[in-house]
C-alpha cells in the first residue's frame, strides 16, 4: 500500500524551486491554515538547479482513477510526480502543503487495468491507516472520508491508527481529510 498526497501551489521540488499554479480551480488548506491551489499535470514548476520552468508530468505510480479529474485541467498532480526541465535527472514534486488530501493506492501495478474494470461493479470495503513518517500508527486522529463533496465516513482513528471500514460502490474517489471540523 502506498499513500500519495495532493500537490498544491508552492510545494517544493527535489532540485530546489517550487510548483506554481497559475490557474486555480480547487484549493486545499495547508497545516498553516492557508488555502493553496491544487496542481494538475501540465502545471509549471520553477527549477532552481537549471533555472528553467519545468512541466509536471505523471511519474508517480498512483493510478489515474485515484487522481481528481477536472474537465479542463485533466488529472491532478500527486507526490512523486516528475518535473520535465533541463536537468539531466528528473526532479520530483514534494508534497508539503496539500497533505490533507491523501490517495491510498491498494492496486498492484501489474493489475491496474483489471482493477479499473472491476471497480465499476464491486462493492468496496475500504479503510485507511494513518501513520507518521516513520510508519508509526497515529491513534486518536479525527478524520473524514468523502467522495467529491459527500462525506461518507467520519470519526477518530483507533489504537492501530485505522479508520472505520467504509462500504462504497465507488472506491475510485475516496478522499481522506485529517483534522479540521467535526
Ligand atoms: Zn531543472
Amino acid at each position: 500500500m502506498t499513500i500519495y498526497f495532493a500537490i498544491v501551489d508552492g510545494d517544493p521540488i527535489s532540485s530546489g524551486g517550487h510548483v506554481h499554479v497559475f490557474e486555480s480551480n480547487e484549493w486545499i488548506e495547508g497545516p498553516d491554515g492557508r488555502r493553496r491551489a491544487v496542481a494538475y499535470l501540465g502545471d509549471k514548476a520553477w527549477c532552481e538547479a537549471c533555472q528553467t520552468w519545468g512541466i509536471i508530468v505523471p511519474l508517480s505510480r498512483v493510478p489515474n482513477h485515484l487522481r481528481t479529474h477536472h474537465h479542463k485541467r485533466g488529472y491532478q498532480a500527486v507526490s512523486d510526480d516528475g518535473v520535465v526541465c533541463k536537468c539531466e535527472s528528473m526532479p520530483q514534486v514534494l508534497a508539503v502543503y496539500g497533505r490533507r488530501e491523501q490517495m491510498r493506492d491498494t492496486t498492484d501495478a501489474t493489475s491496474v487495468a483489471n482493477q479499473a474494470q472491476a471497480l465499476s461493479r464491486d462493492i468496496y470495503d475500504e479503510r485507511f491507516i494513518l501513520a507518521d513518517h516513520d510508519g508509526k500508527p497515529l491513534p486518536g486522529i479525527r478524520y473524514r472520508v468523502r467522495i467529491g463533496s459527500n462525506v461518507v465516513a467520519s470519526g477518530v482513528t483507533d489504537a492501530g491508527g485505522c479508520t472505520h471500514r467504509i462500504n462504497t460502490e465507488d472506491a475510485r474517489r475516496l478522499i481522506l481529510e485529517i483534522g479540521g471540523g467535526t
